[in-house]
């Protein structure tokens, strides 16, 4: 069985799972708005979502495009001189643990993983991973709804103890004991801090930074008291309560260590990668999506939280890409942004180009080298090519960033 893959130059997913034949018809939106629905099955579930995260990552960090684009230029360079160049310290140190328990690349696989599991059922995931639990403790809980609730004996045992844990326990774990084992606090501050973080030039330093920082932060501390006082299952509120309190602990951090702004995935993109053929037109499809997220508002049926998160999201992106596993923010990236192409056993899908591309090539059909259609498809053709060309050049133990690879 070939393993789910995602190949960050390229962007293109490598799903070992067949789709449902509406997918390649432009359906697959469906699958962001129903991800466990029984009738895609547990496989396409884990690694399509896991994958499509990824892609996500790339879009919001800051840190992860800064690796791909560099990746990007040593490809660009060999096409024009011929010569492969050396990977940067920080390209190689990736998945390199430094002086940290852990590596940039397994904070990468953690926050892939937290989102994987809000998604899906922790104790539906104890079962499939056959995870050994400790039986003093209450996993399920019941809330009187139609399936009991996990609880955060679940939640843990699940981030620490899965499949592959070796690639995404170790940050999880590492919170806990910072925090004393305060689940509540760590899941509530996790995805921002980590988000944040990779906004950075240094995000496992200013990770752990402001992690320690928050614990210290009395403010912080009676907010998620408050939220969490009224129940504990508002894990939405807490982490929209203490989205700016997290955002000024870790631009602290940032000062405090003397490091450059905080920068998206985007705004790499916007630098140095417009000569990728494909990711060069996502700044574009990015600022749809939100004009999409403003006019849809109303259409969805949204819990009392959500209409506050997506007037948050309109008028700040990195919400969106802080919280991906949101149920709202989910479906709409899964819509608008999901993985360029995505490779299925049974067939392949595209990514449609933003409308503009369309227009731009209508009024003005002089303009050469872009004209390649509706979707991605043509792209991949020559880029595929190209990077084949490339990673056969350099050497067979060359780092490579584009490697994501699940087991199961
Ligand atoms: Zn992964």
């Amino acid at each position: 069985m070939m393993d789910g893959s995602y190949e960050y130059l390229s962007g293109s997913a490598t799903i070992p799972a067949t789709a449902p034949e509406q997918w390649k018809k432009g359906e697959i939106h469906e699958f962001y708005a129903r991800p466990n629905d029984q009738e895609w099955g547990e496989k396409l579930c884990r690694v399509l979502f896991h994958e499509s995260l990824h892609f996500w990552q790339f879009l919001s960090s800051g840190y992860i495009a800064s690796l791909v684009a560099e990746d990007w230029e040593h490809l660009v360079h060999f096409e024009k001189k011929g010569e492969i160049k050396p990977y940067s310290e920080k390209l190689k140190n990736f998945r390199v643990k430094q002086n940290f328990a852990f590596s940039s690349y397994n904070l990468v696989e953690c926050i892939a993983r937290y989102w994987d599991v809000h998604t899906r059922n922790a104790n539906k995931i104890i079962e499939k991973e056959k995870i050994e639990i400790d039986k003093n403790k209450v996993y399920a809980a019941d809330m009187g709804l139609s399936t009991p609730v996990y609880t955060e004996h679940a939640f843990d045992t699940v981030m620490q103890f899965g499949e592959d844990c070796q690639l995404y326990a170790e940050p999880y774990r590492w919170m806990l004991k910072q925090s004393k084992n305060d689940s509540y606090f760590t899941n509530s501050v996790f995805p921002a801090i980590a988000s944040f973080a990779f906004l950075t030039e240094k995000p496992v330093e200013v990770f752990c930074e402001s992690f320690s920082m928050a614990l210290k932060s009395n403010k912080l501390k009676k907010k998620l008291n408050d939220v969490g006082r009224k129940s504990r299952m508002q894990i939405h509120a807490a982490w929209y309560e203490s989205y700016h309190d997290v955002l000024e602990i870790v631009s602290e951090t940032v000062n405090y260590m003397s490091l450059p702004k905080l920068k998206l995935g985007i705004d790499i993109i916007g630098e140095q990668l417009q000569s990728h053929p494909i990711f060069k037109e996502f700044p574009t499809k990015i600022t749809n999506m939100l004009g999409n997220i403003k006019f849809d508002s109303v259409t969805v049926t949204l819990p009392p939280y959500s209409q506050h998160i997506l007037q948050m999201a309109i008028s700040d992106l990195h919400v969106v890409f802080t919280f991906f596993g949101e149920p709202d923010f989910r479906y709409y990236l899964g819509r608008a942004l999901h993985p360029p192409k995505i490779i299925f056993q049974n067939f392949t899908i595209f990514a449609n180009r933003p409308v503009q591309t369309k227009l731009a090539k209508f009024f003005n059909s002089t303009t050469k080298g872009d004209d390649y259609g509706d979707n991605y498809e043509k792209h991949y053709v020559e880029l595929e090519d190209r990077i084949k060309n490339f990673r056969n050049a350099q050497a067979k133990d060359a780092y490579e960033i584009s490697k994501d690879h699940l087991k199961k």
